[in-house]
């Protein structure tokens, strides 16, 4: 069976990647990749002891850990694996002019100054009525079971930091699937969050794999370029796809060097990029797919020759009514432990509160991250180095209604293109964990189609 995987992020090469190991010499697998090298928005760029990350920084694993340990095991990986500084556990929130921690204990909680604001809501969050739609925006599920301060002070910076998108219009059910089944299920996500037991990892258990996030020694690149190595197939670099047509239960992926027929094509491209490619008799589905619209960040890479940070920790977030323009600020230095090497900041802005960021010259966005820093983290002193990187249309925004582009996805394309199918960051999920998770639950359940060519 030959199949053509679209596009070489981690959706695409991971999709690759699984197809193989399951189907072995069952497939043929081509791989096109628009850019001379792969990993999409995992891309890193080393100055001396610090990483500039053009997106991804970290892999926090979370549920889908039973997958990922494995394969970074299968990658040759374990060895370059760069644990957190025990620093990276503080963050906190620019509020009120100042930076404050955000409590990692249920002690630092309650002498927190956040205790008075929130102790009321969150302990009164069983007693809510449950939601009766079917879906809601992320806003108005929190302002439902936690009232408007924790929803536009902590939950707003939280998915900024996530997702950089607006709270008002992201779905609850698609981006906190977690949070939605609890309150579906139990009534309540406090109840159901205190009442889960904490499991001690076994005796033995690698400090890697007790980590809450990690990245790689020479930064994130290390991930797709293990990838690349794991591969028999063969990638086409600098190779864009430009038309797919469907004849005759084959697919005829058209880029701009060649043509080839395919039993299958593994489209890992956002979702828009995919409706620009389908022929124009499939209205429905390619307008399903141009719905995602993407957000972009700006992340400002300021690097001091020498120690300058006074507060240790991860990082902090921005509430939109501090600085709508920034997002929050990365401590990669000191969540490394490498700050005796000198500081090195990362300050992101944009989303969906200031799409500007896109029409802004580089310029003046450094210029706000510096004063930024200044402001909120008291560094005066000059950057040695400073470099600014756009990630521009990056992160897919789950709005309303997501859940059910996707269903209606899901139910028609099987009928209408059976030889498509869909991975990458615009459907289950944006971080490189769930990426890689829904690529191999993608490939698994192929075998019917694959066995039957
Ligand atoms: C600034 C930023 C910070 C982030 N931080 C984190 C983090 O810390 N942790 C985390 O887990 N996730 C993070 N993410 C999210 C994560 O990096 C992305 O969601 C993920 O890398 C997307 O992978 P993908 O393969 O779905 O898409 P992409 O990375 O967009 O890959 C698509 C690929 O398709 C190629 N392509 C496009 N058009 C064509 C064509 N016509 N033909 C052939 N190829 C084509 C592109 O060149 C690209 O290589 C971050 C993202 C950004 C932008």
């Amino acid at each position: 069976m030959r199949v053509a995987v679209l596009g070489g992020g981690i959706a695409g090469l991971s999709a690759a990647y699984f197809l193989e190991k399951r189907y072995g010499d069952f497939i043929q697998v081509h791989l096109y990749e628009k850019k001379e090298e792969v990993g999409g928005w995992v891309q890193t760029e080393q100055l001396g002891p610090h990483l500039l990350e053009h997106g991804a920084r970290s892999l926090r694993p979370g549920p889908r850990a039973p997958l990922l340990f494995p394969l970074m095991r299968e990658l040759e990986l374990t060895g370059a694996i760069e644990l957190p500084a025990p620093e990276a556990s503080q963050r906190y929130l620019y509020r009120e002019g100042q930076l404050q921690k955000v409590p990692n204990s249920i002690r630092e909680y309650l002498f927190s100054p956040l205790f008075r604001k929130t102790a009321f809501s969150l302990l009164t969050e069983w007693s809510r009525r449950k939601g009766e739609r079917d879906d809601e925006t992320i806003a108005a599920f929190f302002r439902r079971r936690l009232g408007d301060f924790i929803t536009d002070e902590l939950v707003d910076s939280l998915v900024t930091g996530i997702f950089a998108g607006d709270i008002e219009e992201l779905s609850v059910k698609s981006c906190f699937p977690m949070l939605y089944q609890m309150e579906k299920e139990k009534g309540s996500f406090t109840r159901t969050l205190l009442s889960q037991k904490r499991v001690s990892p076994p005796e033995g258990t690698p400090e890697w794999q007790k980590a809450p996030f990690f990245t790689f020694k020479g930064g994130m690149r290390r991930l797709p370029e293990a990838f690349k190595a794991a591969l028999r197939c063969p990638i086409f670099y600098g190779e864009s796809a430009v038309r797919l047509q469907f004849q005759e239960n084959l697919a005829v992926v058209t880029t701009d060097k060649r043509e080839e027929r395919y039993h299958l094509v593994i489209s890992a491209l956002p979702a828009p990029l995919l409706s620009a490619l389908l022929p124009g008799k499939h209205e429905a589905i390619k307008k399903t797919l141009a719905a995602t619209s993407y957000n972009s960040i700006a992340t400002a890479h300021l690097i001091y020759d020498r120690p300058v940070l006074k507060f240790p920790g991860f990082g902090h977030l921005v509430p939109k009514n501090a600085d709508p323009r920034v997002l929050g600020i990365v401590y990669d230095s000191s969540a490394f432990g490498k700050e005796s090497l000198g500081t090195k900041l990362s300050v992101m802005m944009g989303g969906s509160r200031y799409p500007e960021v896109v029409s802004t010259s580089e310029q003046a966005l450094l210029q706000t991250a510096k004063e930024a820093v200044e402001k909120m983290l008291r560094i005066s002193a000059v950057p040695a180095y400073q470099k600014l990187l756009l990630a521009e249309q990056a992160i897919p925004q789950y709005t309303l209604g997501h859940e059910k582009r996707l269903q209606f996805l899901l139910d028609t394309l099987p009928k209408e293109i059976p030889q498509l199918a869909l991975a990458g960051s615009s459907y289950y999920g944006v971080s490189v964990p769930e990426i890689i998770a829904s690529s191999h639950l993608l490939v698994s359940s192929l075998t019917a189609t694959v066995t039957k060519v």
